[in-house]
């Protein structure tokens, strides 16, 4: 392929501009990092996986009518997205107690919360990500209270929809982050769900063992990293067996 411009280079991503205006590909690494930076490492094959996870959940919310930036997968690690401008807000979906809401409210992992909570984050790496109130995201002008409204409104479609779908491969979506950009067309501006959805945004316990299927095994050093996310992807249907040819739908559990 001819030599594209660079324009982002992020901790497990890199964005080039598209083929087209309005277009962006994005390129799936194996780099992982945690705690802001921290710890570095590398997760061998999780660019490819992430890259299929991601494809294959953005399509089914794309089916329900979630709007999102994803257009279509374009190769083993990359996918051609819109362009979007990103809000620099990372939006949280809990059901389940872990990671940072067990440590503040002193909570035992795998606690089930009354209802499912959503969490805003200012997406700086220089300030560790600080939790925020709509408050400051509307004073400090990184949305409007409307945007705040639809991306609280999809986000809960979103959650509702991929409890469902992961419960029926065995798997409990504990929480996970999503980001959202604004697709301008000539005479619209539209929320849409940008960036990724894989295990390294999402915690997944098996629903039989709660063993983690995600990017935790990283972070706290549980070792079995690499086989988690593949077997994600294989209860996803999305784990090429014999090939990228070779590729079934979801397998359903009992
Ligand atoms: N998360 C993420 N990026 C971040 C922070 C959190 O993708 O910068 C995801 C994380 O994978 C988890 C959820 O958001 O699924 C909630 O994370 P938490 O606030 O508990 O923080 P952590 O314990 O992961 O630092």
């Amino acid at each position: 392929m001819a030599r594209r411009r660079k324009l982002y280079e992020g901790k497990a991503k890199v964005l080039y501009e598209g083929p087209e205006p309005g277009t962006i590909i994005q390129y799936f690494k194996d780099d992982a990092t945690a705690f802001n930076n921290k710890k570095q490492g590398v997760i061998t094959g999780k660019g490819v996986l992430n890259n299929r996870i991601s494809e294959f959940l953005m399509t089914r919310l794309t089916e329900i009518g979630i709007p999102t930036h994803f257009v279509r997968r374009l190769n083993m690690r990359e996918q051609l997205v819109r362009e979007v401008e990103i809000i620099p807000v990372e939006v949280v979906i809990r059901n389940i107690a872990a990671g940072s809401i067990a440590k503040r409210f002193n909570l035992e992992e795998g606690t089930p919360l009354p209802r499912s909570i959503v969490e805003f984050y200012y997406k700086s790496d220089e300030l560790n990500d600080p939790m925020i109130a709509e408050e400051h995201i509307t004073a400090f002008g990184w949305a409007m209270p409307q945007d705040i409204d639809d991306m609280m409104a999809l986000s809960l479609r979103v959650n509702d929809f991929l409890t469902g779908l992961l419960l029926g491969v065995g798997l409990r979506l504990v929480d996970f982050k999503l980001e959202f950009g604004r697709y301008y067309t000539e005479d619209s501006v539209q929320i849409v769900l940008a960036d990724e959805i894989s295990p390294d945004n999402c915690r997944l316990w098996d629903i039989e063992t709660n063993e983690k299927m995600d990017k935790d095994r990283f972070r706290r050093d549980l070792g079995r990293v690499e086989e988690a996310y593949q077997e994600v992807a294989r209860r996803l249907g999305v784990l090429p067996e014999a090939g990228p040819m070779d590729l079934k739908g979801p397998k359903a559990m009992q």
